[in-house]
Formats: structure tokens, C-alpha cells, sequence
């Protein structure tokens, strides 16, 4: 690989809301070498860009009271993470039930008109054992919490834990200072609040633990692509076969895979010939014959015979790894939506602690009687209600599922950046050659002057093409081949692009190439103007050939349309998206292709270099009067590159064994153009559930504070429990998981039953 970047990815223990994710990158940025930090909290992983030592980052980490270890294989720190996970999990569970068994109770007897107020003598004695045994609950249940608190404070922050540590804590407090001294409260405020603190602590870890089942469901998309890589291979290692795991196999190790047996490692084939399934990385479902030579891919399965390949590419290198790789790293990656989010929890906990504060003071002083015990209960419910983790984790869930949706659909997405603006396309740029059509050109008809005849036309175009890498230059070279025309060699050979090509071939001068390359070179092509015309008519491409000089014939050479084009481009119509075609191929050609697919728009005899131009200039055109357009561009990115790059987003249609498209935003493993509708739909859809995310967990948070603090009291006089708060925090945070895991169900319009008519 041509960066020298380094990449250290870590683990993270202990960060329980999406208000650390900011602490975390700001401590790892602060350790020596690192450029760049980013949290994933969705996966609870960091990824550090730079040469920084590991240890430090763990100190720094540890230092402001989380937890860190470095990943080193990531099968095995997937592993890992879920068995850390699950016990977490159950750990949770157990606190829960510790809590609410005494919650439950206590706020039973209240409930059912038990006093809860404390009476000096008997029923002091009882809430003060009550009180003893609410502080055991919370120590074992909720010291997480505590201790959480605490090491915040002690960096001077405060994060999630400060606020569930302060609120049940000063329930707490005051109770048991009711309980041990009542005479010194006022009568009306002797209400104790041990109920609270129990409730609120194994509520919160309910909620904990819920986040965590559904979370572990966001990242099967990342399970499945690892699921896909062998875990032994085969290898020929001094004339021995021996089995390796496959992180063992060395570059240039000689292979044997059996049928049925997966490719373990990208290869070369050097003996045998077998079909291979190649559908997880290409989407194609018809099985590939691979013979000596050929390349075969990690992760594919082979079906048929057996094969011995040479290790090309191992471990991080192979396609596969680079998928996974780009799958995860999208997946953490924040779409500029989500930005605000972070900025708003970041400064969050300071704020809701002020506003604990003003509550209170206001309670005290203007409130009605029982004032203290309002001001308590004021304060406490704020401070309960107030977390931001659904704010923190509406964004990142659903790029998580969204990305890994995606994935599934063959669509890589390199960055929320692309997610997010592919969702706002209107204008959707569409390369034809290998984009709309197969890419792979045939010649159909070959029309000669008097002075020459078609295989003589034939056979000094394949001469000169012979070393070109056009398509359109090996569709003529394989029409020769297969009318077994003699190829000769080619001198002071030349390419226009664009245009054509030019060279020399048995003493004779010659030219190929379109109308405008016979024009600069002053070629009269009357005599086969018809015959050209005729061609593109039919949505074919006429290559002149001149002979020193003289027009000597045309060559049809017709590229098929991909078959489900047309279906394709129709969902981008049914988005209300603008499809343009953007060719080199002349206008004729062009528009006879445009109306078997329906494309709105055509631009023509465009030469490659101009190609990000016109992009630039669709930019620039307003979609509908006066919004500007959201432009995609969707290429092979061969010579689309500069086109892509100019674009919004730019797609590039690969097949998955060539992932590292570097100019695209977004690479299409399959050929078809379904892979761009599913992802323009997928991106749709994800953006919308953000949306969703966001705005349930701002009016959440909008609603909820003001009511803790008291606002309907004065309309209605009721003050929110603190507990009724603790179950409000636990779902919020729920109900944004859950809802992002709705995305997993989606499915796109092609996925869809046609008509309702089949079942399933
Ligand atoms: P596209 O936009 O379809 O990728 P190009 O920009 O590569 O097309 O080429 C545009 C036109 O230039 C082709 O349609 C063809 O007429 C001519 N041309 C380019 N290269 C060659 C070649 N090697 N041989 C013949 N014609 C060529
Ligand atoms: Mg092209």
C-alpha cells in the first residue's frame, strides 16, 4: 500500500454514553504521534492514525478512567469483544435484578399507601436498616457508576456517571438525613427517597443491557464478511502438504484447495481448472472457470476441481481484508448530520449539572412547601433524565446497520460524507461504456471501399489495435482472431484519446478512429458516411479506418446494453433523480443507447479530459429553480477518475476484486446498475432513520428536562418521580437502538415483491 500511515485499533472498556466519545479522541490526540483519533461508539473501538507508541494510548486512556487493549487479529478481537460483551451483559442483568428486588418493594408499599414519611422512634429505625441496605444495593449494583464519577471528577470532567452518581447519590443522602435526624427537617419534607436511588440504578442497568443485546445485532453485516474468510489452508511447503492457519500463509506459498474448500488467501492458479463461486465478492451468481493463470480470490468457494494457486496477496492484502477494512471503517465513520450530536453531548453533562442547580435554587426559594423535598426530588429527576445517550447514539447505530446494509447489497460506502450526500443526489451522471452497456464491444459489420474488402479492413485494423487497451480496440483484435486473419506488427503506433489511433503496418499508413479524428487529419470519408450512419442508428459505435491517406471502410462495433439497465435507471427515476449520459462515443450512437435505456439527458463526444468539466458544470445548474444540484457520477473509473473525483459522490462500478477504486466515494462490486439504485435507496433510508433518531432524542431531551425540573407543576402540581425518569433515560437510549435496528429490515425496491402477489 502507498500510505505509510499507521493504524492502531483498540479496544474500549468502560464508556457507557456517547458523551466520552469526545474525551477518548481529545485524550488519544494529546499522546505523542498520533494525527488523528476516532471513537467508534457503536462497537466501543478507537482507531489511531500515526506512530504512536501503544502503551501510551492505553495510559492516556486509562488515565481518564477507561479501559483499552490493542487489537491484534481482528477475527479474534471480534471474539473476544462478544465473550467481554456477553458477560458484561449478564453482569448487567444481575445488577438489574439486585436493584429493582429491592426497588420494587419498597416503592410497592408507597404505592399501596405504606408511610413513607419518617415518624421519630420505631419507623426511624427501620428506614435507617432500609437505608443500610439501599447503600449495599447501590455499591454492588451501581458502582460502576461511582467509580465512574469519580474518575471523572478527578479530571476534572463529568460524563453520564457523574449525573447517575449525583442524582440517586443526593437521593440518597437526604433520605438517610431524614431517617437519622427527622427533627430537623421540616415535618411536610420527611419523605424519604431510598426507592429512588434503587429503582433509577437497576433501571439504568436494564437499559445498559438492552443497548447491548440490540447493539450486537447492528454489527452482523462486519460477522458475515469475516465468516466469509478461510480460517486453515493447504500448503505445499517442501513437496509437503501441510495445514496452516490461514494468518500463517506467507506470500508466494504454493496452495492446494479442494471442492467445496474456500480460497483462503488472493492467488494465482498454476495447475488444475475448476469453477469457482465467486458470488460474495462480485454478485454474480454464475460460477467462474478459473484455469492456469487466472486470478482467484479470498473468500470465494471452489466448487469443482482441484486447484494449486501461488500465494499473491495475504492477510490485510487481500480483497477481502480490504473489505472488511472499508466496511468497518465507514461504519465509524460520521456523516456531517451527526456532527452536531457529538457537540451537543460533549458540552451536555456541564449544562443539565447547572440546570440541576437553577432548579433547585429556584424550588428553594420560591417554591411551595415542602421546599427541600422538591428541591430534591427537582434536582434529582433532572439530573436522571438528562442523559444524552440517545442524542450520542442516534447517529452512529444507524450508520452502523446502514453501512452494513450496504455492504450486503455489494455497496461499498467509504465515508458518511458519501452516505450522507448520495442520499441528497438529483442528478445522477451516467458513463455508457461498461456503465450503462457490458463493456464489451463486438464487431458486427465491417463495410469496405472499392479498393479493399472486409477482411482485408478488418485485418489492418486489428494490426494497429493490436497494442491498444481499449475496449473497443480488443473487440476488433478478437474479430480478427476469430476470422483467423493474419495480425501483423505494428510501428510508430499512437493513441489520440478520445479520437482514435494511428501507425504504421506493412509500409502502409493508417488511421482509426471516429468522424472528428478523420476530420483533423483531413480524411475524406464520404464514400462511407451512409454506412456509418446507418450504424449508429442502431446504437453502434462506426470506427473509420483510412488507408494512407484514403477512407478504406467502417467497422460496427456494438456494445450490448446491460439487460437490467433500463429497470435500473427507472428506480432512480422513481427517486425523482435526473439520469444523464455522459460519452466520448458520438451523439447518434449515443442517443439510439439513450432511448433503450430512457436517460432524460445526453452529452456527447465529450473527450476524456473534459469529462469533469461538464460535471462541474451540472454542479452548477439549479435542480429545480433554485436548489443546486447534487451531482453523482457513475463510472469504471479506468479513465472516469478526474469525472468521479469531480462529482458529489462518485461511484465506481468494480467488480470486488479490485475494491481499491481510489477515486470513487462509493464502489459498486456487481456490474449492474441496481447496485447504484440500492445504494442511492440504502443511503435514503439511513439518513431518514438518523433523522428520526435525532429528532425523537432532541425532543426528548427538549421535553423532558423542563418537566423534571418542575415546569407542569404550577399548571397541573405534579412534580415527575425521579424513578418515572430513570425508566424514561433507559428507553430513550432503547428506543434509538431499536429503531435503528429497524434499518436491518429494510429492503430495497428491487428486493421487493413486484405486486404483493408472491408470499415470502
Ligand atoms: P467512452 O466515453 O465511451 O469511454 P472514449 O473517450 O474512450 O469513450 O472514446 C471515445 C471515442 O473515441 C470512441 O467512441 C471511439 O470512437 C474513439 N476511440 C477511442 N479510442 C479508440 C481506439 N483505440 N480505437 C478506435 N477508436 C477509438
Ligand atoms: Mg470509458
Amino acid at each position: 500500500m502507498s500510505n505509510n500511515l499507521v493504524t492502531t485499533q483498540l479496544n474500549i472498556t468502560g464508556a457507557k454514553c456517547a458523551g466520552c466519545v469526545r474525551k477518548i479522541e481529545q485524550a488519544l490526540e494529546t499522546v505523542k504521534g498520533v494525527n488523528k483519533a476516532s471513537v467508534n461508539f457503536a462497537d466501543r473501538t478507537a482507531e489511531v492514525e500515526g506512530d504512536a507508541d501503544s502503551d501510551q494510548l492505553i495510559c492516556a486512556i486509562e488515565e481518564i478512567g477507561y479501559g483499552a487493549s490493542v487489537i491484534e487479529d481482528e477475527n479474534k478481537a471480534q471474539e473476544e469483544r462478544e465473550a467481554a460483551e456477553h458477560a458484561y451483559y449478564l453482569k448487567l442483568l444481575k445488577n438489574m435484578w439486585l436493584a429493582l428486588g429491592l426497588g420494587i418493594p419498597i416503592m410497592a408499599w408507597g404505592l399501596l399507601g405504606g408511610e413513607m414519611m419518617v415518624k421519630p422512634g420505631i419507623s426511624q429505625i427501620a428506614w435507617l436498616g432500609i437505608g443500610a441496605v439501599t447503600l449495599l444495593v447501590m455499591i454492588l449494583a451501581g458502582g460502576h457508576f461511582f467509580t465512574g464519577a469519580w474518575k471523572a471528577f478527578k479530571n476534572h470532567s463529568a460524563n453520564m456517571d457523574t449525573l447517575i452518581a449525583s442524582g440517586t447519590g443526593a437521593a440518597w443522602v437526604y433520605s438517610i438525613a431524614v431517617a437519622a435526624f427527622p427533627s430537623l427537617i421540616p415535618e411536610l419534607a420527611r419523605h424519604v427517597y431510598f426507592e429512588a436511588s434503587a429503582m433509577i440504578i437497576g433501571l439504568i442497568n436494564l437499559g445498559l443491557a438492552l443497548e447491548i443485546r440490540a447493539r450486537g445485532k447492528t454489527s452482523q453485516a462486519i460477522k458475515r464478511l469475516l465468516d466469509l474468510q478461510a480460517k486453515t489452508a493447504t500448503v505445499l511447503r517442501d513437496g509437503e502438504e501441510i495445514q496452516l492457519p490461514v494468518e500463517k500463509v506467507l506470500q508466494d506459498d504454493l496452495l492446494r484447495v479442494k471442492p467445496g474448500e474456500k480460497i483462503a488467501v488472493d492467488g494465482e492458479v498454476t495447475e488444475g481448472k475448476s469453477l469457482l463461486d465467486e458470488s460474495m465478492l462480485t454478485g454474480e451468481p454464475i460460477p467462474v472457470e478459473k484455469k492456469s493463470g487466472d486470478q482467484v480470490s479470498a473468500g470465494t468457494i471452489n466448487q469443482t476441481g482441484t486447484l494449486i494457486y501461488k500465494a499473491t496477496k495475504v492477510g490485510k492484502d487481500t480483497a477481502l481484508a480490504q473489505i472488511i477494512a472499508m466496511v468497518k471503517k465507514a461504519q465509524n465513520a460520521k456523516p456531517p448530520i451527526g456532527r452536531l450530536a457529538d457537540s451537543i453531548s460533549a458540552v451536555f453533562v456541564p449544562v443539565v449539572l447547572c440546570i440541576a442547580v437553577i432548579a433547585a435554587l429556584i424550588w428553594f426559594n420560591i417554591g411551595p412547601e415542602p421546599k427541600i423535598a422538591h428541591m430534591l426530588v427537582a434536582a434529582t429527576t433532572v439530573l436522571i433524565i438528562a442523559c444524552p445517550c440517545a442524542l450520542g447514539l442516534a447517529t452512529p447505530m444507524s450508520v452502523m446497520v446502514g453501512v452494513g446494509k450496504a455492504a450486503e447489497a455489494g455497496v461499498l460506502i467509504r465515508n458518511g460524507q458519501a452516505l450522507q450526500v448520495s442520499s441528497e443526489i438529483t442528478t445522477m451522471v451516467l458513463d455508457k461504456t461498461g456503465t450503462i452497456t457490458q463493456g464489451r464491444p463486438s464487431v458486427t459489420d465491417i463495410t469496405a471501399t472499392s479498393d479493399f474488402d472486409q477482411s482485408r479492413v478488418l485485418q489492418l485494423a486489428a494490426s494497429l489495435e493490436n497494442v491498444s487497451e481499449h475496449p473497443l480496440a480488443m473487440a476488433v483484435v478478437e474479430a480478427a482472431k476469430s476470422q483467423q486473419l493474419d495480425i501483423v506488427s505494428v510501428e510508430d503506433f499512437d493513441t489520440a484519446s478520445g479520437l482514435g489511433v494511428k501507425g504504421n503496418v506493412e509500409g502502409h499508413s493508417l488511421l482509426l478512429g471516429n468522424y472528428r479524428w478523420m476530420q483533423q487529419n483531413q480524411i475524406d470519408v464520404t464514400s462511407v458516411t451512409d454506412a456509418a450512419t446507418a450504424l449508429s442508428e442502431k446504437g453502434e459505435t462506426p470506427l473509420y479506418l483510412a488507408v494512407d491517406g484514403k477512407a478504406a471502410g467502417v467497422i460496427g462495433v456494438a456494445d450490448q446494453v446491460k439487460e437490467d439497465s433500463k429497470e435500473a435507471i427507472e428506480r432512480l427515476h422513481q427517486r425523482g433523480i435526473r439520469v444523464i449520459m455522459l460519452t466520448g462515443d458520438i451523439e447518434k450512437t449515443a442517443q439510439a443507447i439513450a432511448r433503450q435505456v430512457g436517460v432524460d439527458e445526453v452529452i456527447a463526444e465529450v473527450m476524456p479530459e473534459d469529462k469533469a468539466n461538464v460535471i462541474k458544470d451540472l454542479k452548477a445548474r439549479p435542480a429545480d429553480g433554485t436548489k443546486a444540484n447534487v451531482v453523482g457520477m457513475t463510472g469504471d473509473g479506468i479513465n472516469d477518475a478526474p469525472a468521479l473525483a469531480s462529482a458529489d459522490v462518485g461511484f465506481a462500478i468494480g467488480t470486488g476484486t479490485d475494491v481499491a477504486i481510489e477515486s470513487a466515494d462509493i464502489t459498486l462490486m456487481r456490474g449492474s446498475l441496481h447496485g447504484l439504485a440500492d445504494a442511492i435507496e440504502v443511503s435514503q433510508a439511513t439518513v431518514r432513520n438518523i433523522k428520526q433518531n435525532l429528532f425523537g432524542a432532541f425532543i426528548y431531551n427538549t421535553l423532558g428536562i423542563p418537566i423534571a425540573a418542575g415546569l407542569l407543576y404550577p399548571i397541573f402540581g405534579v412534580l415527575m418521580s425521579p424513578v418515572l425518569a430513570g425508566a424514561a433515560m433507559s428507553l430513550s437510549s432503547v428506543t434509538v437502538v431499536s429503531n435503528a435496528n429497524r434499518l436491518r429490515l429494510f429492503k430495497t425496491s428491487n428486493q421487493k415483491p413486484e405486486t404483493g402477489g408472491s408470499h415470502s
